[in-house]
């Protein structure tokens, strides 16, 4: 459950010194499991929803050093699904879209109120793919994007040679809106802005828990915590802790980036400013120019087990990434990755998210498929309120989306989905 220590992203700013560990049994009115995006979210709402009440919020391994310190910095408001021809699935990419953009308006809020610096930019995104005969597929995209009101742009070759500094592209859809980011800057400001009547304990895992007489009994190694109300925020998580286990199962992505390029180097890219590509088939490649110059690529998701990935199978990854890079920029040196590193994500069939009152005690928020920034955090606001017994127009929004259906089980589960990413790589072969 413990993540390598060699995140970029993690790596870039100073370690924190006030770390606590669970080291005697305690009692509080709300225990949250994970401090990722959802779980600080909904921790910062609790306190000021219960200002009086004692809230504590648990972590595996340090905070915020799961998928949210790791991620690849999209905060999106919208995702590239092919297809969404007829009106019904129109009103359900629409509903998908509010949630993004709420999740947007969340974080936004957040970094205004505390002056959060995290390299924002609002510099929109690009779906790209060098296989020309995808073109169909963002020529649809654009019509729903067109009929929902985003501002989009499809782009072809010189253009997107100019605007990303690789000619390896030869069709994309720019969207306007969607945010880069840096995601550990953000996640560490919602840790270092927690409020007082919140309390953290890291590198403490729970273990197993049960509800007796409306009292939860958590355990972790040699101490547990007794609570009122619980909420489950272990997004990759949840299935291992007996949580929705039917409608939610782990992915692990593996990513790398390389160190700033030299002026020379930047110079004969033609000096683009700061982009993020996403792939048109959902197994190709995400890669990012970063402010500071850096290249950040994620091309695999996969089953994996154990959780945590070993050096050498990182290594093994990180050459899959230093081809990805060689590919768009055959001019680069080949040794320019500085840091790979694997991070955990959750999953559903159908790409619904999980939000739920499991019982008038037990809370849940996760399983954002990949985008969760926003979402993640939004959704740990709400299930907050939710958990509080008040309604808003966010959780109605939320509420509203088709809901997450139903997994077979193991090991047909495995089979299914290994069977399905072999396909999707298969298909995605050209933008890896
Ligand atoms: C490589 C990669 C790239 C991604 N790129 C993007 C992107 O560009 N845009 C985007 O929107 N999303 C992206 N995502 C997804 C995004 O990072 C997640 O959806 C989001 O971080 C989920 O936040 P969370 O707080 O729900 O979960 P997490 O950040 O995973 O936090 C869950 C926490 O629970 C803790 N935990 C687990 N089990 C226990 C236990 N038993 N006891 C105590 N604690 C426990 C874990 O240690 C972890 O810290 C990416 C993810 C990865 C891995």
């Amino acid at each position: 459950m413990v993540n390598d220590n060699s995140c970029g992203w993690i790596n870039d700013l100073n370690k924190r010194s006030d770390i606590k560990i669970l080291n005697k049994d305690k009692f509080c009115d709300w225990l949250i499991v994970g401090a990722g995006y959802t779980g600080l979210s909904a921790a910062r709402k609790l306190s000021e929803l219960h200002p009086n009440e004692k809230i504590i919020i648990v972590d595996a391994q340090l905070a915020g050093e799961g998928a949210s310190g790791r991620n690849s910095g999209y905060l999106v408001d919208t995702t590239l699904n092919d297809g969404f021809t007829s009106n019904k699935e129109l009103s359900n990419y629409k509903k998908k879209t509010d949630i993004y953009n709420l999740g947007i308006d969340t974080v936004k809020k957040f970094i205004k109120e505390y002056q959060v610096d995290c390299d924002w930019n609002e510099c929109g995104k690009y779906f790209a793919t060098p296989k020309l005969e995808d073109k169909n597929i963002l020529i649809n995209f654009s019509k729903t994007l067109s009929k929902l009101g985003f501002n989009h742009k499809l782009l072809f070759n010189n253009e997107l040679t100019k605007r990303l500094g690789t000619s390896f592209y030869n069709v994309a859809l720019h969207t306007k809106g969607g945010i880069l980011l840096h995601p550990r800057k953000l996640v560490r400001a919602m840790i270092d802005t927690l409020p007082e009547n919140v309390f953290l304990y890291e590198n403490s895992s729970l273990l197993d828990w049960k509800k007796n007489n409306d009292i939860i009994t958590c355990n972790f190694k040699n101490v547990k915590i007794s609570c009122k109300k619980i909420i489950f925020a272990t997004n990759g998580f949840l299935k291992s802790l007996g949580i929705k286990s039917n409608y939610n199962f782990p992915l692990t992505l593996t990513a790398s980036m390389t160190r700033s390029l030299t002026d020379e180097e930047f110079k004969s890219i033609g000096e683009p400013k700061e982009w993020g590509v996403l792939p048109v088939k959902p197994m190709g490649a995400t890669i990012r120019m970063t402010r500071d110059r850096r290249i950040l690529i994620r091309n695999t998701a996969e089953v994996y087990n154990p959780l945590k990935m070993s050096q050498f199978e990182l290594n093994k990854r990180s050459i899959k990434q230093k081809i990805g890079i060689k590919k768009r920029f055959p001019k680069l040196p080949d040794d320019i990755i500085q840091s790979s590193w694997s991070g955990i994500v959750s999953r559903t069939r159908n790409g619904s998210q999980i939000f739920e009152k499991i019982d008038d005690h037990v809370f849940v928020a996760g399983c954002y498929n990949g985008s969760g920034i926003g979402v993640g955090i939004l959704f740990g606001e709400q299930i907050a309120i939710k958990a509080s017994n008040e309604n808003t127009k966010e959780i109605e929004t939320i509420e509203a989306r088709n809901k997450p259906t139903w997994l077979p089980p193991q090991p047909f589960l495995n089979l299914g989905v290994k069977t399905r990413l072999f396909y999707e790589r298969f298909r995605a072969k050209n933008e890896i």
